[in-house]
């Protein structure tokens, strides 16, 4: 089983409320906080 790790940006999405870029690691099992938007990711895994 390989695991997969997906690094993410998140700069805040919308155009002028952003923040600095921050790269986030997130598995399939693990999801990823934004720290300062708070925004969640996750893997979508469609097997
Ligand atoms: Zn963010």
């Amino acid at each position: 089983m390989t695991k997969k790790i997906k690094t993410v940006k998140c700069d805040g999405g919308d155009k002028d409320l952003g923040h600095p870029h921050v790269y986030l690691s997130v598995s399939k099992e693990q999801k990823a906080v934004c720290p300062y938007c708070g925004k969640i990711f996750e893997l979508k895994d469609k097997d």
